[in-house]
């Protein structure tokens, strides 16, 4: 192990994949805020109990990938059970408890950052990733789930996704649909025991749906023939199923109906979805969500219905490369001791007018000039003797190779005019 590398399956994320990054939660943000949505940041480790109860024991993430450890400090009494956050559902949802939230229905949270999960790193899956994260709560008709995935449609759409990536969509049906489709799985799967894989026995008995989602190439041969959730359907669920789809194609959403589709975690019920590209390779889901509407419940909150999904920013970042080229600077060059003071007052009044102001005190003028070229700069603000003395700095477009003396008091201006960003 060399300390000097980053722990397995984490990143430092600099320059272009962070500009790309960032561009994908501005853009998060401004469509969501005009859905309506606000800010909710619950904190990045909570109770394990918190992810353990909802997510379910039989999940991946549960059964593997959570990051738990044991709090005490030297203080048995104070020792507690915490995990980094593996996701945001779980943890909205206490948040939503723990602070009354019930008085406020409908709740409509934006919430994003780094979430941890023990997996086997690639391209695209990681230990430390990050995702955006929606969530609406209180409201229980299948309008919601339309609006919902409508928002992620418009996101993607802006992230010049539209033609990268499209909506699965399948619905889990309510209670009663799962609790039939659960017995004609578990009668199908227990026919073909021998051939499962050691995680989908154990799943078998716990939550058997979650077979359907299983990596492994055995199972996935056997899960070809197992019955569709649709055959155990009630009329609830279909109706309800049935608004969905007809909102998404009064949208115009595309979207393939995927009965294979179940989502990893015990809470869902009626919609799930999963915006996928063929771009990632295994890793091609970029975004995904459903309803959950007995999750506050079971974490000891007032019955209340829930949709929402997560993103995963890699991924989207990866994908759409969004991320805006940064500004050319400029750079203050003075040669002097008193250049050198003078040019703070100088740069800062050019960061105020907007442009990003860089100062270069070290060489001759030669170098420093090779230095800005290399840094994209766009002009340099020279300031030496001559130039205090007559109040003008030369300024020197690096890409004419022209230069021209300016008044400090009017160089925001000059630079602005050649920027065009001011008439
Ligand atoms: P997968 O099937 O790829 O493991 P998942 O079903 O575990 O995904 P979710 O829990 O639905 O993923 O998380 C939502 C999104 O977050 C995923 O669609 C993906 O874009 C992203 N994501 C999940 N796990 C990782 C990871 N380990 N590294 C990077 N992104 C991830
Ligand atoms: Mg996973």
């Amino acid at each position: 192990m060399s300390k000097l590398q980053p722990a397995r399956g984490t990143r430092d994320i600099y320059g272009e994949e962070s500009r790309n990054m960032t561009a994908v939660v501005d853009t998060f943000k401004r469509v969501a805020t005009s859905y309506g949505f606000e800010e909710l940041s619950t904190p990045i480790f909570e109770f394990t109990e918190v992810y353990k109860r909802p997510l379910g024991e039989t999940s991946d993430i549960v059964s593997k990938e959570m990051y738990t450890f044991d709090s005490h400090a030297g203080d048995a009494k104070e020792s507690e059970e915490l995990t980094l956050r593996p996701e945001f559902t779980a943890g909205i949802c206490r948040s939503f408890i723990s602070n009354g939230m019930q008085q406020n229905l409908p709740c409509r949270f934006m919430s994003s950052g780094p979430a941890f999960r023990r997996e086997r790193p690639q391209r695209g899956r990681y230990r430390q990733f990050h995702q955006i994260n929606a969530e609406l709560l209180g409201q229980a008709g299948a309008e919601a789930d339309v609006d919902i995935i409508a928002m992620a449609w418009r996101i993607l759409k802006d992230l010049g996704l539209g033609d990268k990536v499209i909506l699965h969509l399948n619905s889990l049906g309510d209670l009663e649909s799962r609790a039939a489709y659960r017995t004609a799985l578990v009668a199908y799967f227990e026919k073909h025991k021998a051939s499962l894989s050691k995680d989908s026995l154990r799943r078998l008995g716990g939550n058997p749906l979650r077979i359907l989602d299983s990596k492994d190439e055995g199972d996935a041969k056997i899960v070809a023939n197992a019955p569709l959730m649709s055959g155990s359907m009630n009329e609830t669920s279909r109706a309800f199923f049935e608004t969905v789809k007809n909102g998404l194609d009064e949208l115009s959403v595309p979207y393939v109906l995927d009965e294979r589709l179940v989502r990893g975690m015990d809470y869902y019920c009626h919609t799930a979805f999963e915006f996928v590209t063929t771009e990632l390779g295994a890793q091609g889901t970029v975004l995904a969500g459903g309803r959950y509407d007995g999750l506050i419940e079971q974490l000891g909150g007032p019955p209340t219905a829930g949709v929402g999904w997560a993103g995963g920013i890699e991924r989207l970042a990866m994908l759409s490369e969004m991320g805006s080229v940064p500004a050319r600077p400029i750079v203050i060059m003075p040669m002097g001791e008193a250049a050198t003071l003078k040019a703070f007052s100088v740069a800062e009044t050019i960061r105020g007018a907007g442009h990003p102001v860089t100062a270069d005190r070290s060489g001759n003028l030669k170098k420093r000039l090779t230095r800005a070229s290399k840094a994209n700069a766009r002009f340099a603000v020279v300031i030496g003797d001559d130039e205090l003395e007559t109040g003008a700095a030369a300024l020197k477009d690096l890409d004419s190779g022209e230069q021209q003396n300016v008044p400090f008091s009017d160089l925001a201006a000059t630079v602005s005019l050649a920027y065009g960003d001011i008439a």
